[in-house]
């Protein structure tokens, strides 16, 4: 991390005034190499990347189980 004010934070996206010694918002300063809790990148936010292969999960699971339901009403309407 080679940050230095003014600009904006790389630890959480705060402005950060030219001659401030440490951020504002969430405290990190060069001493902490402008990360909160010793992330090795703080910009990077995996987050994202995860919510969007469980909302295919969970729509994926509706999907089979309306599958299932159709499949078993079939089944016990062909049974009659
Ligand atoms: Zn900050």
């Amino acid at each position: 991390m080679s940050f230095e004010p003014p600009g904006y934070c790389p630890n959480c996206g705060e402005y950060v005034e030219k001659g401030a010694s440490s951020c504002e918002e969430c405290g990190s300063c060069p001493e902490t190499g402008w990360n909160d809790e010793g992330y090795l990148d703080g910009v990077e936010l995996p987050g994202d990347e995860t919510e969007k292969p469980d909302a295919r999960e969970s729509s994926a699971g509706k999907f089979i189980l309306i599958v299932c339901l159709l499949a078993l009403l079939v089944y016990v309407f062909v049974l009659r």
